[in-house]
């Protein structure tokens, strides 16, 4: 029996069940099967017919009391059609309550109270590739409605808070005008897609990813089931450019490889042996959740680089069906994933597509070339013969409005007027002719930025923090400034290190997977909670994968930047020669080992 032939009678529904399922019913019916296609949509949302009235009302297979608030609410209204909402709170000049604020997340608006009364506005920028016009046009929204500034997020995305709720709408309207979206930014959603910030540009990478970004960009927006997933989740586009693109910390991260001669690989749609024959391919790393102390790991697959979309909207369906709606705590991929097993899951995701997924060991590929660290900074030959793009240290990814009018013309005048936006919080201008380099660095420097800031401040990444976040225990984007500051009065590393603040368990900055990572937490100082920070040491992605280990919990934030400062000298004065501090924390067998002297 085929999915439409399964929606049952609709004599019982409301009319809102009507409603929806004469939508998607009319979407399956338009639905055409091309290659490498899925073969099913996603299941019902909602009761059995006539057996609804014996039976629990159930929402993606769970009974309705079983349900998460979160997931009542979108049983009762799609997290899309709240639109109305919007504007009400828009005419009203009101800041949404509890359930509102969770409705305008699906259009991008965050309701950042009590840490500011005012909403936040989260893009959706695939690839991380803009326009410097739409760089422009985002300056006069931070501008005209927000706090005058923007972040830029480790999803190679941009942020502006401080937006009133009266302007909500016509902070959206301008956005759409243009050409950027916000919709699925936040909750339940997938977020926004990454891939290499270097594609097209780097005579390294196996692949320019760019295209499949913005395809599964638009495939989210345009399908409604996409809204409607149990929490958020993350994918990735690693080409194997010179910028690693911590891939791996995401639930799907897809990792280009070469296969270099004929393999022999294994069918998941009937078990046949298939001939893969040479070219580039993606390995499907599944399950990174960083937060909880995961990186993705190698489901055993290969794909043809043309199958991506189709096996990610396959998985996300998978996990739309079969993941918890019950806890939000376990309403992640890696929780199915824990409970199925990697071989099920993959399975599963077989059935709802017509080409086969390629089971082949990682020895029959040949991995992507290293990553060089700290390579979205500074000046670097693109492929295209004569230019170059610039990487542009932007402090914990925060820019003034005037910034980024002024990198909107730098682009323009003197690139090709692209930007690309990097998980790393800076961004890149490309396309430089490189006798106009020069005079780029020298335009730089009179916005207040520099394409080659230090190695200890040009791997800070942090998080919102208290300045914008309820969640947060400490101002994790001033001390990472503040220890910047301090590494650079004291030492000259040798090398690139990363150092990551985050402001609360949901590590947004991922700090177990920097070299140093800064967790906060309330410590007692003087019978007083002051912040503070659990520090870990020697996480890292791609090539130096790796979860960071405990060094010392409960670290005052005034004391953070001398015990970084001492873990930092204790590499130098005891490393091997060009051991990079990842290596040597990682093979330390004791993390705190790195606070003696
Ligand atoms: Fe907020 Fe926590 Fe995310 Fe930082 S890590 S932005 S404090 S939720």
């Amino acid at each position: 029996m085929t999915a439409v032939q399964a929606i049952p009678n609709t004599t019982h529904f409301s009319v809102e069940q009507k409603e929806y399922l004469d939508g998607m019913l009319a979407g399956l019916a338009q639905r055409k099967a091309h290659p490498g296609a899925l073969l099913q949509s996603t299941t019902t949302h909602t009761t059995t017919g006539a057996a609804a009235e014996e039976e629990e009302e159930t929402f993606h297979g769970f009974p309705l009391s079983d349900l998460c608030k979160q997931e009542l609410w979108k049983h009762a209204e799609h997290g899309m059609d709240g639109w109305e909402r919007l504007m009400n709170h828009a005419r009203e000049g009101t800041m949404p309550g509890e359930e509102d604020s969770f409705r305008l997340r699906f259009f991008g608006l965050f309701n950042v109270a009590p840490t500011q009364e005012s909403l936040m506005l989260r893009c959706r920028i695939p690839a991380g590739e803009m326009t410097a016009s739409q760089l422009r046009g985002m300056a006069d929204v931070a501008e005209l409605y927000g706090d005058g500034g923007s972040a830029i997020t480790t999803r190679s995305n941009l942020q502006v808070r401080g937006i009133h709720p009266k302007d909500a709408v016509t902070v959206l309207m301008k956005l759409y005008a243009i050409g950027l979206t916000a919709k699925g930014s936040g909750v339940d959603n997938v977020r926004n897609i990454t891939a290499s910030p270097t594609a097209g540009l780097d005579a390294q990478e196996l692949l320019d990813t760019r295209a499949l970004a913005h395809e599964l960009h638009h495939y989210i927006l345009n399908h409604r089931d996409m809204y409607d997933l149990p929490r958020k989740f993350n994918v990735s586009y690693d080409g194997g450019g010179i910028i690693d693109t911590v891939a791996d910390t995401n639930d799907i991260g897809f990792m280009a490889v070469r296969v270099e001669t004929a393999q022999q690989g294994k069918s998941l749609l009937d078990g046949s042996t298939i001939t893969v024959e040479p070219g580039i391919y993606f390995r499907v790393e599944l399950a990174g959740i960083t937060g909880h102390k995961q990186l993705a790991s190698d489901s055993g697959i290969v794909i043809p680089v043309e199958a991506a979309t189709s096996v990610t909207a396959a998985m996300l369906r998978v996990f739309s069906e079969h993941g918890d709606r019950t806890d939000r705590k376990k309403a992640r991929l890696k929780y199915l994933i824990d409970q199925w097993g990697t071989e099920k899951f993959l399975s599963e995701t077989q059935k709802k597509l017509s080409q086969p997924l390629i089971q082949l060991h990682t020895s029959q590929c040949v991995a992507r070339p290293a990553a060089i660290k700290h390579a979205h900074l500074g000046i670097h030959s693109q492929k295209q013969k004569g230019l170059s793009y610039v990487g542009v240290y932007i402090p914990v990814g925060m820019m003034t409005a005037a910034q980024m009018k002024g990198i909107a013309s730098l682009a323009e005048r003197l690139g090709s007027g692209m930007l690309r936006l990097t998980p790393w919080q800076n961004l890149l201008i490309t396309d430089v002719a490189d006798d106009q380099v020069a005079e780029l660095q020298a335009q730089l420097k009179l916005l207040g930025l520099t394409e080659k800031p230090s190695h200890a401040q040009g791997g800070l990444v942090a998080c919102t923090g208290s300045r914008g976040c309820k969640y947060a225990a400490a101002d994790t984007k001033g001390n990472a400034v503040d220890i910047g500051r301090w590494l650079d009065e004291r030492l000259t590393l040798p090398m690139p290190v990363n150092i990551h603040l985050t402001g609360c368990p949901h590590s947004c900055a991922q700090h177990y997977v920097g070299d140093i990572g800064l967790q906060a937490v309330k410590v007692e100082r003087d019978g007083k909670s002051v912040d503070g920070y659990n520090i870990v040491a020697g996480g890292g992605t791609g090539a130096e994968s790796g979860i960071g280990r405990t060094v010392r919990q409960g670290v005052a934030a005034t004391e953070a930047p001398a015990v970084v400062e001492g873990m930092l000298t204790h590499w130098m004065n005891h490393r091997q020669p060009d051991q990079s501090f990842h290596d040597f924390a990682a093979a330390l067998s004791s993390a705190d080992t790195l606070l003696q002297p």
